[in-house]
């Protein structure tokens, strides 16, 4: 995964334009997405589908021709949609209002971006605009606003039955890692391992362009959002701070369920927080017309560590232990959805006799791991019809996996049967 963010950090992406079909092309090598391509213009639902952006170079040069303010050093340095601009000779005090800066981190420059206001700007360290003293620079900014395409990725994996779980992470921001890539880097690889792996749920993965991309993908499928059944935004899963969800805007959704068990089981310092509508994606799908339920899983909040959305959210600032973690909470998340099911106990009335099935052995409980045990006991119990393994195991306190164990044990001596 941090290799993947190492090879994607470079590329100058945007919510449309070539920097973000060629992420894309990267992605294709891990996972065979499909590139949809929807025309500018295009009306869905209250937006309509911008200009594609195309950047080639950028710079501010002093009065000795050297570049002062580089696009080939950080894309950061164009405000990302800026208008073109080419002039040989503009006075430092105009120029001044089209620079952005960060006072208070004077090393880095800011992100900043301007979709649907033309017009034009530079971000720059603080440091670097104190140094400005000619009166006048060259300031050309080659790029290209006109009717294109919004470009976006997805990968449609089917399982046993056409319920799906949806995976959305956004992949429009230039040179950040954390912001963006992380999200991009762990939807890849969960996509790539289910891709290999029996399942039961189909899958969806999208890459798309933060807000609009959701927007455009809902727009173009809101006849099919009926089969989504559980969802995830992921974003920010890189930085080392403790694990965030964000629940879905029903607040108790399965995955809502599925993430805090997740999260209590960890071991991990965690933070559970409600919907509200900012953020991510999470916006649209959980807008009251669709109200998906999907949550948002991240680390820590986007706008809460300082290096958000500065040119510090680099190759530093993402931890590969971090992002293996985030990984394994996405995945152990999937594993429960897959396997939560409804059992009935076929022989309700009173205790079957377990030892005599050797089914303590079976799951390692003989003198060994007392809650192995107690997971028999639990699932045979509470297994009535009504009670889901999700339900069985928050009752007991018990991890699911111990639970989910014991129900394949019982199940397969015919103690339970599947409703
Ligand atoms: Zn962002």
């Amino acid at each position: 995964m941090y290799q993947l963010i190492r090879e994607l950090y470079p590329i100058c992406r945007s919510i449309t334009g070539n920097g973000f079909r060629r992420s894309l092309q990267i992605l294709k090598l891990h996972i065979p997405l499909q590139v949809h391509e929807v025309p500018s213009g295009t009306p869905v639902f209250d937006w309509t589908v911008p200009k594609e952006w195309n950047i080639t170079d950028a710079y501010i040069k002093d009065k000795n021709g050297q570049r002062i303010v580089d696009f080939r050093q950080s894309n950061l340095h164009v405000v990302n949609y800026s208008m073109p601009i080419n002039k040989k000779r503009m006075r430092l005090s105009e120029l001044k209002e089209h620079l952005f800066t960060l006072p208070d981190h004077p090393d880095w420059i800011p992100y900043r971006t301007s979709y649907y206001k033309e017009s034009w700007g530079f971000c720059l360290s603080q440091n670097l605009l104190d140094d400005l003293t000619d009166d006048e620079y060259e300031v050309c900014i080659d790029a290209s606003l006109q009717d294109g395409h919004l470009t976006y990725g997805e990968y449609y994996i089917a399982g046993e039955i056409s319920d799906e779980i949806l995976i959305s992470c956004h992949a429009c921001h230039p040179s950040l890692c954390n912001d963006n890539l992380s999200g991009v880097a762990i939807a890849t690889f969960l996509a790539q391992y289910l891709s290999s792996q029996a399942l039961r749920y189909s899958y969806r993965f999208l890459f798309i362009p933060g807000t609009i991309g959701s927007i455009t993908w809902l727009s173009k499928n809101q006849g099919q959002t009926a089969k989504i059944k559980h969802g995830l935004v992921l974003s920010g899963l890189g930085d080392n701070g403790p694990c965030t969800y964000k629940k879905s805007r029903r607040g108790d959704a399965d995955i809502d369920k599925v993430m805090r068990h997740v999260l209590q089981h960890s071991g991990k310092r965690y933070n559970i927080i409600d919907f509200f509508p900012y953020g991510y994606d999470e916006r649209q799908y959980c807008s009251p017309g669709f109200n998906l339920p999907i949550g948002c899983f991240m680390r820590t909040p986007h706008g809460q560590y300082s290096e958000y959305h500065t040119s510090a959210d680099n190759l530093d600032f993402v931890k590969p232990e971090a992002l293996a973690e985030s990984w394994r909470c996405c995945l152990t998340a999937l594993n429960i959805i897959e396997n939560n099911r409804i059992y009935l106990n076929q022989n309700p009335y009173c205790e079957p006799q377990l030892g005599r099935r050797n089914l303590y052995r079976a799951i390692g409980g003989e003198g060994g791991d007392k809650n192995a045990e107690l997971a028999l006991l639990w699932v045979l119990n509470l297994s009535d019809g009504n009670n889901s393994l999700l339900d069985i195991a928050e009752r007991s306190t018990l991890e699911f996996e111990l639970i989910h164990v014991a129900a394949k044990a019982l199940y397969k001596h015919g103690l339970l049967k599947e409703v």
